[in-house]
């Protein structure tokens, strides 16, 4: 058998490892277009904030080990730049001598991940714009903070979402105070938005939000102007640019593989596309919501990490479950304020039809006694089947942040305001108060209920 995985990151690896661990003579060769393989973008923000000292850190597999501890060939700076679906065959561009070559396949992994979305009116040459979407990037932007010639004193970010705001961090440690973000909004959908704009109001971050960049202008090599749409503008001494990820999927566009608007490949829920011996998994597929009950782009490394090995096992002949999909679970850090969410807003409950109510309920994190800070906890529910459909948390701890996968649990086994009252969550002073926040905001969501 001979298997081709298009990516050497979350997704293509686990589905290359999850082949070889039932099949150790089978042919698996992993082409990646960049330097790096298996290496961790979340970890990005850390690295530049030199929270992770060394880059290297970020890597969990190097190529050698994966060559030779899993028998897998991994092929670096070789990209994919067109494929034939009829004839199954790949067209690479060697990086490294920049020459091409044809490669047949069997079965193909289509594991290609996400870019960096940008837009027209954002399209500007200049070395004091970055984007933060590999460690390419990570240690050019840290390399670049770094450098004392280049006395970055102000930062804008464009793109209020979790990678522009868990960047505040690493400016803030890199002693950068003047800092702008700008966003349509950011990324709560609710009265959570309060809490993150006092975060940010908190520590002097400048908000711009519901306008949006109509260009950019170089005004020297060391400063950059944004002119919003209401005619204002402002000027900064580098630019972030994170509006977002699209799928990394251009080459396969107009073959007959079927994807969402925005280039995202649909896949069954083990991992196949349309194309026969066609697999794909990760940022570059959309996945089942099972609250929206339709096929998103919500790309985020727990589900490539499980969609790469479910496809691996099923290419190797292994009996597994059907890959059910996800509820929209994420979880980030915004300077001291920790964030999450699950399910659905309730903007997008009403947009399904649900007559959909919500609470939002503050409680101390932990037993009052071991300190008072406070977290919320946002529910939105359905008050006919009285359904939990979403939830949003802001925490001053990992611990309160993380009771959001509690709330994702009842979501995925279709739990009730009633279920989740009753749940016997663990309780000590130091971990949460008696009544854990989560079972105090279903109360009051009860209590709504029966009115
Ligand atoms: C700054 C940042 C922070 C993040 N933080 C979090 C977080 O906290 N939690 C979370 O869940 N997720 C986070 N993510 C998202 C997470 O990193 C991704 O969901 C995950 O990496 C997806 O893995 P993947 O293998 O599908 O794609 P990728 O990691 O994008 O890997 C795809 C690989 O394919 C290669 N490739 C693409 N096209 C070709 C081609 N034509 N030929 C050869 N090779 C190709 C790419 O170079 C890349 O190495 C973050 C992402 C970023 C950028």
């Amino acid at each position: 058998m001979e298997i081709v995985v298009i990516g050497g990151n979350a997704a293509g690896l686990s589905a290359a490892s999850a082949i070889r661990r039932i099949h150790h003579d089978w042919q698996i060769d992993v082409y990646e277009k960049d330097q790096y393989i298996s290496f961790g973008s979340c970890g990005i923000p850390y690295y530049v904030s030199e929270t992770v000292e060394n880059l290297h850190s970020l890597i969990t597999l190097t190529p050698e080990i994966v060559e030779k501890k899993r028998k897998i060939p991994v092929h670096l700076m070789n990209e994919v730049i067109d494929v034939d679906f009829n004839s199954k065959t790949l067209t690479i561009l060697d990086k490294n001598t920049k020459s091409q070559y044809n490669r047949s396949y069997k079965i193909l992994i289509i594991a290609t991940g996400a870019h960096a979305t940008s837009s027209p009116e954002l399209n500007l040459e200049h070395e004091r714009i970055f984007f933060v979407h590999n460690l390419s990037h990570a240690e050019k932007l840290r390399t670049f903070l770094k450098t004392p010639n280049h006395k970055i004193q102000s930062v804008a970010i464009i793109g209020a979402g979790y990678i522009g705001l868990e960047m505040l961090e690493a400016y803030k440690a890199q002693g950068i105070n003047d800092i702008t973000i700008i966003g349509p909004r950011l990324v709560f959908r609710s009265q959570s938005q309060e809490y993150l704009l006092k975060e940010l109001k908190s520590h002097e971050i400048k908000a711009i939000l519901g306008k949006r960049v109509s260009q950019l202008e170089g005004l020297s090599k060391d400063r950059i102007k944004i002119y919003l749409d209401d005619h204002s503008s402002i000027e900064t001494d580098l630019l972030q640019i994170s509006i977002g990820v699209s799928p990394a999927t251009d080459i396969f566009m107009n073959k007959g593989l079927h994807m969402l608007s925005n280039g995202a490949i649909l896949t069954d829920e083990y991992m196949k596309t349309n194309i026969s011996d066609v697999y794909a998994a990760g940022d570059c597929i959309a996945s089942y919501h099972q609250i929206l009950k339709q096929h998103v782009y919500y790309p985020l490394a727990p589900a490539a990490n499980k969609q790469g090995r479910l496809a691996g096992s099923i290419i190797a002949g292994k009996e597994v479950s059907p890959y059910p999909g996800i509820v929209g679970t994420s979880i980030f850090k915004v300077l001291d304020l920790y964030c999450a969410r699950t399910g659905i807003s309730l903007e997008q409950a009403v947009e399904m039809g649900f007559d959909a109510e919500s609470i939002l309920i503050e409680n101390n994190e932990i037993a009052h006694y071991m300190g008072t800070k406070k977290m919320s906890v946002f529910l939105v529910f359905d008050p006919k089947s009285h359904l939990l459909l979403g939830a949003e948390i802001t925490a001053p701890t990992a611990l309160g942040a993380k009771k959001i996968d509690t709330l994702a649990t009842a979501l995925s086994a279709k739990m009730k305001i009633e279920d989740v009252q009753s749940l016997d969550l663990a309780y000590a002073p130091p971990f949460a108060p008696v009544w854990d926040p989560i079972l105090v905001a279903a109360n009051i969501a009860s209590k709504k209920l029966a009115k």
